[in-house]
């Protein structure tokens, strides 16, 4: 062990030295001595003894009891007073600076050795209990949670930083200087009547009383705390003060309230898709395992004529018996093999209109768990009753027209053929007329008869334009595999006449092979062949033909150099008996391209016109490779 270093202050020298004697005597070292307050400080300041021995009564500006309390206060030194008896008034003023311990002197060496390790063994004690409350102080201020001391009339005593912080404050000692001008209740509370109330049923026991309550911060916001206090009672009974803690659970509540809000929205989408399930137009149900219904729309429930609620736990076979084994073999199928059947027509009756022969779309689909176990069925029924009537009704009216077509197709045929006989007698007697007798009469007979033989003659092409009409949408169609070059061939000798009165150039491409009628591919490239030469320009006329694929089909071109066509009538021209010049510029009846139209549309193509007036024009039409033959 160490030995214990003592320091004396003394005026009297040669007590001073009979004490230091004692005590090396006693095992101690005299560390030094000092006759005087002043001097002591200043040798102290050099070097620590572990204790210090005063003389109350010494010589000097400073007695032993002022040196003491600078002892105390400047070097945390324990000492004990060496007094006499007789200083019984020193002693009083000496005890307020706490000494360690008195020696009377004269002493006893073993008197003075006791008072020593007393005094020693305090101050250790002193510094240890010390050193734990400043331990346990550390941990109240610098706990995480907000830790509070208060009265119970509402005031504070002590906070930690964490609980100022959570106010707002910057610091305790800020926080207890404001709230503590009024009260807690009334500075920290949303609504101040709450503390009376916690107050109370605290004052009950000694027990943690917990309580959400709202705050108010520093800045006025509001702060959700979790409060946990109990009252500190004395033996009496009254209260010393009350302990807690709060922890702001804001955020918590904050995100708490968040979760019930997505909750609220969820319940509301549920709600919103029931809506939607139980005002479908189309009947929807589910059914487990068993085949028993777990849930049904309206729509389904007002098709089987029972209500909705009635069906839950049934059986189709126990519902709808009439229709329950189509149903329940689309089930087992859907039940088996987990795929869906798409659409499956059913008849049936059901009691909803008793007598009523109904059809219905009936879709299965597999109904499964999160886990994807097929866990029943749900079916989606779509009632077509109305729609198959409707559908029966249009094709019966299609029927009825085509036959009216047809009628009116003969109707034509026989009209225009039989026209002919007596139209070319009219005429070639009218024209037996003019050659013979025009000049013989007066000029406006001449006139009258030029007249009559330019409108049979009119009517002849008219009728030949009919008959040619009526053979195409009437006869039925031959189609073979037809090579374009020996139409166009042909078509050129029909027209032998034409191309060389006017030096037509025709050229073309080596043309395709399609499947076609014949007459009529020959009436198409004809006909437009005709109106290029008929609708030429100044220039020499050159046609030039063509033939292109695309996708599935061809696209044939018969291009010309003549007048052009203004795009507004594009559409105008295949239309019959549309004709976009006089008589008296260019003959014609205005059917040609309506027949053309007419022939392509029958060969599953179509026509169109490209064209600057002034600059030629072409006309393309399509023909499917695979070409259909529709009658
Ligand atoms: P038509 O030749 O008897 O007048 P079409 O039905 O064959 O009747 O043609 C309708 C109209 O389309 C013609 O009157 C003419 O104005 C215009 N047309 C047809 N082909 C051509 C062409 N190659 N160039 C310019 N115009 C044309």
């Amino acid at each position: 062990m160490l030995q214990s270093r003592i320091f004396i202050i003394e005026d009297d020298a040669i007590e001073a030295m009979d004490i230091k004697i004692n005590l090396e005597s006693m095992g101690y070292e005299v560390l030094g001595m000092a006759g005087s307050g002043e001097e002591a400080l200043r040798k102290l300041s050099q070097s620590r003894p572990d204790i210090v021995l005063i003389d109350i009564v010494i010589k000097g500006a400073m007695n032993g009891v002022e040196v003491a309390h600078k002892i105390k206060n400047e070097f945390d030194l324990p000492f004990i007073f060496l007094t006499s008896h007789s200083e019984e008034t020193t002693m009083e003023k000496a005890k307020i600076t706490e000494p360690f311990g008195y020696v009377i002197k004269p002493f006893d060496v073993t008197e003075l050795k006791y008072t020593i390790e007393i005094a020693l063994y305090k101050h250790k004690m002193e510094k240890k209990l010390e050193s734990r409350l400043q331990y346990f102080k550390n941990v109240f201020d610098h706990a995480p949670i907000g830790i509070f001391h208060s009265t119970l009339e509402g005031k504070f005593i002590r906070v930690n930083y964490a609980f100022s912080d959570m106010y707002g404050y910057e610091s305790p000692e800020d926080l207890i200087n404001d709230v503590n001008k009024t009260t807690i209740a009334e500075k920290l509370y949303l609504y101040p009547n709450r503390r009376l109330e916690f107050i109370s049923t605290a004052l009950e026991d000694d027990k943690w009383h917990s309580h959400k309550n709202e705050y108010v911060r520093k800045d006025g916001s509001i702060m959700i705390g979790e409060l946990c206090f109990r009252t500190i009672k004395k033996d009496d009974g009254t209260v010393k003060y009350v302990e807690g803690f709060v922890e702001d659970v804001t955020e918590q509540k904050e995100l708490e309230e968040a979760q019930m809000k997505t909750e609220m929205i969820a319940w509301d989408r549920l709600a919103e898709i029931d809506g939607i399930y139980d005002s479908s137009p189309i009947g929807l149900c589910t059914l487990d395992k068993d085949l028993r219904y777990i849930r049904i729309n309206e729509n389904l429930a007002q098709i089987n004529g029972i209500p909705a609620i009635k069906h839950i736990g049934k059986t189709p076979r126990e519902i709808i018996p009439t229709l329950a084994e189509k149903i329940e073999s689309m089930a087992k199928q859907t039940l088996k093999t987990g795929q869906p059947i798409m659409s499956r027509e059913i008849n049936g009756v059901t009691q909803a209109k008793p007598g009523v022969l109904r059809t219905w779309i009936f879709q299965s689909v597999p109904f499964k768990d999160i886990l994807g176990s097929i866990i029943g069925i749900s079916f989606s029924v779509l009632e077509i009753t109305e729609m198959k009537k409707v559908q029966q009704e249009i094709a019966e009216t299609v029927k009825k027209l085509e036959l009216s077509n047809e009628e009116l197709q003969r109707f034509a045929y026989v009209v225009s053929h039989d026209f002919k006989e007596p139209l070319r007698m009219v005429s070639s007697f009218t024209q037996l007329i003019q050659t013979r007798y025009v000049g013989k009469f007066d000029k406006e007979a001449d006139e009258f008869i030029d007249f009559i033989v330019e409108g049979s003659r009119r009517m002849e092409i008219l009728l030949d334009d009919l008959l040619a009409y009526s053979r195409i949408t009437s006869a039925e169609d031959k189609y073979k595999e037809i090579n374009l070059d020996s139409i166009i061939e042909e078509c050129m000798f029909n027209l032998k006449l034409a191309i060389e009165e006017n030096n037509v150039e025709i050229t073309w491409e080596s043309l395709p092979t399609v499947f076609v009628n014949r007459t009529q591919m020959i009436h198409v490239f004809q006909n437009l062949i005709a109106n290029a030469i008929k609708f030429r320009g100044n220039n020499t006329p050159k046609i030039y033909i063509s033939a292109q694929i695309e996708e599935d089909h061809w696209i044939l071109g018969v291009g010309d150099n003549g007048i052009g066509i203004d795009p507004q009538y594009n559409e105008r021209i295949f239309e019959v008996f549309q004709r976009l010049h006089r008589r008296d510029e260019y003959e014609g009846t205005g059917m040609g391209l309506f027949l053309t139209k007419k022939i392509v549309e029958r060969h599953n193509g179509h026509i169109w016109v490209e064209s600057e007036p002034g600059n030629g024009s072409t006309f393309y039409f399509t023909l499917p490779f695979e070409n259909p033959v529709t009658y």
